[in-house]
């Protein structure tokens, strides 16, 4: 198993960056063949992030019916309205949010490794995730922008990297939509927000976020995350862009947390 999960991952990084091309790769490639890198049972090559299609396909993906405003999953058929609970209480900066995934599983443990053990190749699995879900419903339409949902200089320090920008930059290139990394910016690093209220943490993200640059905007604007909980950072980083000028803003993410009460449905049929 240490020997599996050992070569399931560095050794299979892309090497093109050493002027070496694919050789170290294909070599390595013949005498240890790409294994997952969550089961550490099944062949999983780069091109898919080193995910085999059997965890991929134990992913539980986001479907319809669905609250029509935050995508929360109901179950069961829904008659009478379409909005869940929380949506016709709150307010909402931006328009509508969707995820690709329920937080749980291999979806999690996929995002974790990439964000606090900084296993790259999860970016390819996870935004891969995100575009076959949200390419369809983004497809054709004129985006103005996609907005990773920024972290605070000091953690992206730390972390070297922005999750959320990694996973936005191929559905950005997917639109043939600009990447804006220097739109929104995070005021300061925010702390642990899991001691407020649902009032609370909302009100906090509002002035988590200042815009960056001043100009005006508008039009449509997508912003991603990888994570969406109670839709609070997002709704902070919507409320700057339509400050700016943006007239609709819709929130992707890979995957979103919901505890199995909500997944019942407001009204069932
Ligand atoms: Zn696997
Ligand atoms: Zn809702």
């Amino acid at each position: 198993m240490l020997l599996e999960r050992s070569i399931s991952g560095p050794i299979h990084r892309p090497v093109g960056g050493l002027g070496l091309g694919n050789w170290p790769e294909v070599i390595l490639g013949l005498v240890y063949p790409p294994v997952c890198a969550v089961c550490h049972q099944h062949r999983a090559d780069r091109d898919q992030g080193y995910v085999c299609t059997t965890c991929q396909g134990s992913v539980r993906r986001i479907t319809e019916p669905c609250c029509q405003r935050c995508g929360i999953p109901f179950s069961g058929k829904i008659i009478g309205s379409q909005t869940c609970t929380a949506c016709r209480r709150d307010s909402w900066a931006w328009n509508e949010a969707r995820a690709a995934a329920i937080a749980e599983g291999i979806t999690l443990e996929c995002i974790h490794r990439l964000k606090y053990q900084k296993e790259p190749w999860f970016g390819t699995f996870l935004s891969g995730l995100l575009m076959e879900a949200a390419l369809p419903r983004l497809i054709g339409h004129p985006w103005q922008g996609v907005v990773p949902v920024p972290l605070h200089r000091v953690k992206q320090r730390e972390r070297e990297f922005n999750q959320a920008e990694r996973l936005a930059a191929p559905l950005a290139h997917a639109l043939g939509v600009p990447l804006e990394t220097n739109r929104v910016r995070r005021r300061e690093a925010t702390s642990s927000q899991t001691s407020l209220s649902r009032e609370d943490r909302i009100s906090n993200m509002r002035t988590a976020f200042e815009p960056a640059r001043s100009p005006q905007i508008h039009g449509s604007w997508i912003i991603v995350d990888d994570v969406l909980t109670t839709g609070a950072t997002t709704d902070g980083v919507a409320a700057v862009l339509k400050n700016l000028g943006a007239e609709r803003v819709v929130v992707w993410a890979v995957a979103r947390a919901i505890l199995e009460i909500d997944l019942r449905p407001t009204r069932q049929g």
